[in-house]
């Protein structure tokens, strides 16, 4: 126990130092007690010399004041050209704010560096919260977490040393370098651990059965709590403070620890242990790829470091990956029988006397295991979950439901059991040795709560709208069908960030240090595990209301349908860099343009930092695993456009053509070319017919008819299109696809009411070639919404 007492000594005097900085910067009256803290803390060398060895590497001055903090996104650049390069370069700051309680606001950058003004607010805020601290026995001026919580909710938009750097991520690398050097003082290395529970997407999705929404969300749920547990079990059996996990969630973990021999057997040994786990419980569906690399300690403030971490993930993790379940073999290989498959999962290994009905209350509900009877029982009840226990033993007073965690007994490891109780209220008596984890709670008085001896926060992308049918439960998919606008369908969304690898092994070019990587996962993680969450369910103040500054930063106007809430949605899963989210079908068609205009803006409009996506919509009969695919081929579809596209129905083009036009730079040069003599329509693109079209509610018969030759002049155009496939820019095919159009297009203008005839911008921007490539998609979307 000594080494735990060791590191995690050194990353407390490390955070301790940097809860002064803001205590001296806001003029705490804990300045001065921190101050004694400090001194009069460990006089043991090994930790002093660690303590001041990190913060010399990491270049840390505790005499410097916190600033300005620019916008990290800023500094990726994925342009080779350095012409081009320096064009695309930005300049944005962070609002000096906190990270609010609940729901946290999404934190758009500002254009200019922030006034003196703007850090009054934040500056009287944290000390407010520091003052607070000042109890007698120093209990939370020595609770390691409570006070790394602080740093992140006070210190995540203000920097401290390089201007792109935030408080928080220089604290939390210099803390864990402390951690790991007091671990290994002699030693010149490092070592990064990185993990990989793959088959996630494989084991979500391809389940099917009736009240799989459910299953699925269950599911996401529970390999986030895997994830997590692998964490719990390396920082265990390292002896490390969670202040050395750089990233954790969504099936990956990086983990900063001390270079020593012990380390890599403890890592290969928790692989072993959660494989063997893993294939006696999911048949081999989910695999945990764990390995470490030693690097130079030097190395972390230069650009090798991103090396470090892209050999780790995308070679050494990747060769485990090529051989699954080596260690495992002899269980790998074992024979067992095969029975009638499970009908949710397919595993067929479970005697089927053991599979049970899935839904108790339908008496002809599909047979399933054990495991997707659970998963099925604990989705409907997932809305609520405040805080889970993670503890040694089974039986907790006022728990809603327990997963268990049997790990088996392996050559090196005994066998363990681990049980997370989730609870619908926070405030839980938990004992000394249990940790309690704290679902997307900011409120520091929660983490002081005497009886939490361990807390931290879990965030979770997970918001689900309540049944209005079942009170306290999840929206049901028929529910949800129901709330559509238009046809009775729901929607699925999937959609990830363009380039990710790229983005991190190149984007900081010579800035790639560890706090600057630390700071891009997390902040990157933030915007699908914390603020998706709040752009689902506040609308209004994380979108509607913030749409001049959203124009002002992606200099074009944001575009929507309808100013309404839009808040029928089910997250399956978000996190990490990606989401998969359904709804119904017009609300998930509203939300994955909100939130591309939204992360544009968050990102500093950056254009190396886009997302693609693709939506499905389908009758709730249509079975859950189908839907995820076509969602998942449409999503390949748009990255197969050039990235930075949506697939919707059935259709790809660019987020800013689905969005409508404003910048001519987006239509191809060649065809500009061709179309030169046409003047630009007002309207171009998508979104602005439909939009004008809903305004002017011309009723279902003349809707249908506009929609009717609208899609037969998409048809014909399509066909003759299909003769000249091969050669796309000849005039004639260009012909075709600008000009074939204009007599049905007359026709289908003279049918329509005479107050959009009136409409001239309509009129004309309707019959401008410019618009001919997007007839098909127009006409589906006010088909759907109309039928
Ligand atoms: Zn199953």
């Amino acid at each position: 126990m000594k080494q735990l007492r060791v590191a995690e000594k050194a990353a407390l005097q490390v955070i301790q130092e940097a809860i002064r900085v803001l205590a001296v910067w806001t003029n705490s009256k804990l300045k001065e007690k921190l101050s004694r803290l400090i001194a009069a803390g460990d006089n043991d060398d090994v930790i002093k010399k660690a303590v001041a060895q990190a913060q010399k590497l990491l270049s840390w001055n505790s005499k410097g004041e916190p600033k300005a903090l620019r916008l990290l996104f800023d500094s990726i650049n994925l342009e080779k050209d350095k012409e081009k390069k320096s064009q695309n370069q930005h300049q944005h700051y962070c609002q000096p704010d906190v990270i609010a309680e609940r729901n946290p606001k999404i934190p758009y950058p500002l254009e200019k560096e922030p006034s003196l003004e703007d850090f009054i607010k934040l500056k009287y805020e944290i000390k407010q919260e520091l003052d607070k601290l000042d109890d007698d026995r120093d209990r939370d001026l020595n609770n390691l977490s409570l006070l790394t919580l602080i740093l992140e909710k006070y210190g995540s938009f203000i920097s401290f040393g390089d201007s792109d750097v935030a408080l928080i991520d220089i604290a939390r690398s210099t803390a864990g370098v402390a951690a790991a050097l007091a671990n290994n003082p002699e030693s010149n290395n490092l070592t990064l651990i990185a993990g990989d529970l793959s088959g996630i997407q494989k084991f979500i999705y391809t389940i099917s059965s009736d009240g799989a929404l459910k299953s699925l969300r269950a599911r996401s749920f529970y390999l986030e709590l895997v994830t997590e547990e692998v964490v719990q079990q390396l920082l265990e059996a390292l002896e490390l403070p969670r202040t050395n996990v750089i990233y954790a969630g969504g099936g990956n973990l990086y983990i900063l620890a001390p270079a020593i021999e012990s380390v890599k057997i403890n890592v290969a040994e928790v692989r072993q242990q959660f494989n063997e786990w893993l294939l006696g419980e999911f048949q081999g569906k989910n695999f945990l790829a764990l390995d470490c690399l030693d690097f130079p300690i030097t190395d972390i403030t230069t650009e090798k470091f991103a090396d470090y971490w892209s050999e780790l993930t995308s070679k050494k993790l990747a060769v485990h990956k090529s051989r699954k379940f080596a260690e495992n073999i002899s269980k790998f290989l074992q024979e067992s029988d095969s029975y009638e498959p499970c009908k949710v999962c397919h595993r067929d290994d479970v005697e089927s006397a053991e599979l049970k009905q899935l839904n108790k209350n339908e008496p002809d509900s599909v047979l399933a295991c054990e495991t997707c009877c659970r998963m099925f029982e604990l989705g409907g009840q997932l809305l609520k979950v405040e805080v889970i226990v993670r503890s040694q033993s089974e039986n907790f007073e006022d728990k809603f439901d327990t997963l268990t965690f049997e790990l088996p007994a392996t050559d090196k490891r005994d066998a363990k059991n681990v049980y997370y109780h989730l609870f619908h209220r926070w405030k839980q008596i938990v004992p000394d040795n249990d940790t309690a984890l704290l679902v997307n709670d900011w409120n520091i008085e929660h983490y002081k709560f005497s009886q939490f001896k361990k807390s931290f926060p879990l965030l979770l992308g997970n918001y689900a709208q309540e049944s209005s049918e079942e009170k306290g439960l999840i929206i049901r998919a028929n529910e949800m069908a129901k709330k559509a606008k238009g046809v009775n369908r729901l929607g699925y969304l999937r959609m990830d960030v363009d380039n990710l690898g790229r983005i991190f092994a190149e984007g900081l070019g010579e800035n790639k240090t560890l706090p600057r990587i630390a700071g891009l996962s997390r902040q990157m993680s933030y915007f699908f595990k914390v603020y998706l969450n709040s752009l689902a369910e506040f609308r209004q103040e994380n979108f509607l209301n913030k749409n001049k500054l959203i124009a002002d930063i992606l200099h074009k106007k944001a575009e929507f349908l309808t100013p309404k809430k839009r808040d029928n949605l089910l997250f399956i899963y978000a996190g990490g860099d990606d989401l998969f989210v359904s709804g119904t079908w017009n609300e998930v068609v509203e939300f994955a343009f909100d939130i591309y205009q939204c992360f544009r803006a968050y990102t500093g409009n950056n254009p190396d930092i886009t997302l693609s996506g693709g939506i499905s919509i389908n009758d709730i009969k249509f079975p859950l695993y189908k839907a995820a695919e076509e969602s998942g081929e449409a999503e390949e579809k748009a990255k197969g456009n050039g990235k930075d596209s949506l697939s919707l129905f059935s259709q790809v083009f660019k987020w800013n053509e689905w969005l409508g036009i404003e910048d001519n730079k987006i239509i191809d040069s060649e065809i500009q070319k061709y179309l030169h003599s046409e003047t630009r329509p007002k309207l171009l693109g998508i979104l602005p017919f439909v939009e004008r079209l809903e305004q002017q509610d011309i009723g279902v018969n003349y809707s249908r008819n506009f929609v009717r030759n609208l899609l037969i002049t998409a048809e014909i155009q399509e066909k003759a299109l299909e003769k000249f496939e091969d050669n796309k820019k000849s005039e004639e095919a260009l012909g075709t696809r600008y000009y074939l159009h204009l007599p049905k297009i007359a026709y289908t203008l003279a049918r329509l009411p005479k107050n959009v005839l009136d409409d001239t911008e309509f009129r004309t921007s309707l019959k401008s070639p410019y618009n001919a490539p997007y007839f098909r998609a127009i006409a589906t979307w006010i088909e759907l919404l109309n039928r």
